[in-house]
């Protein structure tokens, strides 16, 4: 019997797999998306109290996409941005108005985009989406790649011309083509979760480093700020068992006093900090994306960032290959070419601040006042850092630059 072959097996169904089927949409490709899990994703469950930071090129490349009115509370505008290091005098302040724009970008929950996304994702005609569905092999062969998917006992052959890993850090695609990747322990846990202070958010989000991790704030709708609070390792058990008061404690002692008293905290999530930068991140008839590809310390809020961009890239890029092999050796590299700028780029970016601004060692703390000092006073290296902000880094994906995006409170 002959074998149907799809055009994109997108394996792993999280925020970036599920952002490029909907990117793929509309391009007369045959796409199938199999997600293992068979609700929605930890990732982006309502267990998971995180609030994600979302590039400016994120909110336009997401309206874009139709995600956005899939939302029940639009993301509320990240207009400045205040940096400063516990034991430093050196501050800066960051403001989009500086670069002639309303926001650096937006803020929105964690559980609420990826909702959003499973909205957008049953309205696609055409998109085959198995769930509970786990990819176990992958074969190659000369045409096509063949992979197994287990759907409890049952194992269903599924072949296509290309494969995307977007099946996050401990990818299975990754290690079923041999790619090879490095990682770093950051020794250190991120709680994530919602405060409200006695300062009402009002668009400033709020970078505060200190010697065990970084601290933040991001404003949400509604006036509560998205918190991070990292903490070394070896003290995340006393911290995991906090109540809300011993937490709000925790927190304020860490960030100190800008944005008023913290009067209520809500749930938390736990999150272990580790980098993972995968060697290559094409092989024959495969790419990889997302976390699968490179997973990052979330300081700079840049993973989803990145790897948003790199499934717009790659729905361009297909967009331009008509009628010939979408999986050929021409297409992944030229892919693997348009991903390497703003891929080094934001690793350096995202690895530099986290290793940077977390060592107590006296030449790190030098470096580190002479930074920030060189951040407030040289404009060239604020616009720099801004438009790293916004997401505008390297080669632009057209459907990141319109700019058709409303934010909270300007409906
Ligand atoms: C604490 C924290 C805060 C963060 N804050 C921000 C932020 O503010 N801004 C930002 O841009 N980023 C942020 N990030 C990063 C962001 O969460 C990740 O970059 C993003 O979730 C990566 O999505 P992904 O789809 O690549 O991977 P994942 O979310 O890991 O998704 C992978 C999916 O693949 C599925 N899967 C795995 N194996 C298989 C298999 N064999 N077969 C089928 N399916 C499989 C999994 O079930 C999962 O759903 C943060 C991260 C952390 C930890």
């Amino acid at each position: 019997m002959k074998q149907n072959i799809h055009d994109v097996l997108i394996v792993g169904g999280g925020l970036v797999g599920a952002s490029l089927a909907c990117a793929l949409e509309g391009r007369g490709l045959d796409v199938v998306l199999v997600e293992s899990e068979p609700a929605r994703p930890p990732m982006i469950a309502d267990t998971d109290a995180r609030s994600l930071g979302l590039a400016a090129a994120s909110l336009n490349a997401l309206a874009a996409l139709g995600v956005w009115r899939h939302l029940a509370n639009l993301p509320a505008p990240i207009r400045r941005i205040h940096v400063s290091r516990r034991g430093d005098f050196g501050t800066v302040l960051l403001r989009a108005d500086e670069y002639g724009r309303e926001a650096f970008g937006g803020v929105v929950a964690a559980p609420a985009l990826g909702a959003a996304l499973q909205a957008r994702l049953r309205e696609l005609r055409g998109l085959h989406h198995r769930v509970g569905a786990k990819l176990v092999a992958l074969r190659e062969s000369d045409d096509r790649r063949e992979a197994e998917i287990a759907h409890g006992d049952a194992v269903e052959a599924i072949a296509a011309r290309l494969v995307i890993g977007a099946d996050g850090t401990q990818s299975a695609v990754r290690q079923a083509v041999g790619i090879d990747a490095s990682t770093h322990d950051y020794a250190q846990h991120l709680f994530a979760g919602s405060v409200r202070a006695t300062r009402p958010a009002d668009g400033q989000a709020w970078e505060r480093f200190t010697d065990s991790g970084p601290v933040a704030l991001l404003p949400r709708a509604g006036g509560d700020y998205g918190c991070i609070c990292t903490v070394a390792t070896a003290d995340a058990a006393r911290v995991a068992a906090l109540d809300g008061g011993g937490f709000i404690a925790e927190l304020q002692t860490r960030f100190g006093w800008r944005a008023g008293r913290f009067v209520a905290v809500g749930r938390r999530s736990a999150h272990p900090l580790r980098q993972l930068v995968a060697q290559r991140i094409v092989a024959p008839r495969v790419v990889l994306m997302g976390n699968a590809a490179q997973t990052l310390h979330p300081v700079g809020a840049q993973g989803f960032n990145l790897g948003l961009r790199d499934a717009l890239t790659l729905a361009e890029l297909l967009r331009e290959v008509r009628g010939g092999d979408i999986g050929q050796a021409g297409v992944l590299d030229e892919y693997a070419r348009r991903r390497a700028e703003d891929r080094a780029q934001t690793l350096r970016f995202s690895d530099g601040l986290a290793r940077l601004t977390s060592n107590p060692a006296m030449p790190l703390r030098l470096l580190r006042s002479v930074g920030l000092g060189a951040l407030a006073s040289s404009s060239g290296l604020r616009a720099r850092f801004a438009g790293g902000a916004m997401g505008f880094r390297g080669r632009v994906p057209d459907l990141a630059r319109d700019e058709t995006v409303v934010l909270e409170n300007e409906r």
